[in-house]
């Protein structure tokens, strides 16, 4: 029988990447999304007929449980979340429901349905916060310092729990911050190479950002989905640093984008307090030393090929805007 596997987050970043690498490997994939992002579908427009998609949410037990029943996956993915870090100070609540509690609701209906399910938990480097040594490795103590980051800390012990209190193959990889032309574009880096290409196309004249010298262990999405998967093929259940244990700073960032654009960044950037969050002292650092000795996982992509790649994506869609008439049959929830 084929493997299959129901992801959470579907029509995000990471899950659109998931879900092909995941048919790649012959899956049968199922989707999580809730009502309201089937408006959304652009991520997975590609998948068109591949994936099927259930409408819930991690809010709603019934329906996880409803759905784990019928789907009977061999891997659940739980890549749903609240993900954005000013968000989560506008939404606490909220925040904490979703992307802490979704967790045990998620992981007790899979306890119910069949314990052999195998279980990835997507983890953050958000959860080391304000850590006391760089880089971190599975073994560095949690500091979170928003209510997203504590919600993930939430997730990563729970997961653990199920693991070696109820004997689930559950897995928490925590993840370094990860982009690609996917990226939210309210993150920084998404920002920052969208507005350069509109820059560039004579859309925009500015780029207001926040601190130029915060600084962060940016890898490619595609290397991190497959480090997820690996972690559910391994024989013992663990959790995984996952980064590219390289620091650079947004201001590298913005540099590097608009020299591929041939422009001076220093012409159009301006730091803005509304954007202004402060540095951490120990810098968010992965080593991914366990994942490269245990899993073989290593990024694919370096620096300036991920920026370079990003800048091109929003070039090209910016002058050509996608069409996202053929949806339709995402709509059809199974
Ligand atoms: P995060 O690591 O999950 O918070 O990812 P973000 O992409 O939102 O932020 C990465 C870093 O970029 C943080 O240290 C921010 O302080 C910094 N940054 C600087 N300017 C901006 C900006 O305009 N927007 C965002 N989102 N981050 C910014």
């Amino acid at each position: 029988m084929a493997p299959s596997a129901l992801v959470t987050g579907i029509t995000g970043q990471d899950g659109s990447y998931l879900a092909e690498f995941l048919l790649a490997q012959g899956y049968t994939v199922h989707g999580l999304a809730r009502a309201t992002s089937t408006g959304n579908l652009e991520r997975i427009q590609h998948l068109d007929g591949r994936v099927t998609i259930h409408e819930a949410d991690l809010l709603d037990e019934g329906g996880l449980f409803r759905i784990l029943h019928d789907v009977r996956p061999t891997e659940v993915y739980n890549l749903a979340a609240q993900t954005f870090v000013p968000t989560s100070w506008a939404k606490p609540v909220f925040t904490s429901e979703v992307t802490a509690l979704g967790t045990t609701r998620l992981l007790d209906a899979i306890r119910q349905v069949d314990e052999n399910i195998r279980f990835y938990q997507a983890g953050s480097s958000e959860m080391f916060g304000r850590a006391h040594s760089a880089p971190q490795s599975e073994t560095t103590p949690f500091w979170p310092r928003n209510p997203y980051s504590v919600a993930k800390v939430y997730s990563h012990w729970i997961t653990v729990t199920y693991r070696e209190s109820r004997g689930l193959f559950a897995c928490s990889g925590i993840l370094f911050n990860h982009e690609s032309p996917r990226r939210g574009k309210e993150f920084v880096t998404r920002k920052i190479t969208r507005t350069a290409a509109k820059i560039k196309l004579g859309l925009a004249t500015e780029l207001r950002l926040g601190n130029l010298q915060a600084r962060r262990d940016w890898g490619f999405a595609g290397d991190y989905v497959r480090s997820m998967w690996m972690q559910l093929q391994q024989d013992e259940p663990s959790d995984y640093v996952i980064g590219t244990g390289e620091l650079h700073s947004v201001g590298e960032f913005v540099e590097t984008a608009f020299a591929h654009l041939n422009l001076d960044w220093r012409n159009y950037v301006a730091v803005d307090p509304e954007f202004y969050r402060p540095a951490e002292t120990v810098p968010l650092l992965a080593d991914p030393s366990q994942a490269r000795d245990r899993l073989g996982w290593q990024p694919t992509v370096e620096f300036e090929q991920l920026v370079q790649m990003m800048v091109d994506a929003d070039l090209a869609s910016l002058s050509q805007p996608l069409d996202t008439s053929h949806t339709d049959w995402l709509r059809k929830a199974a």
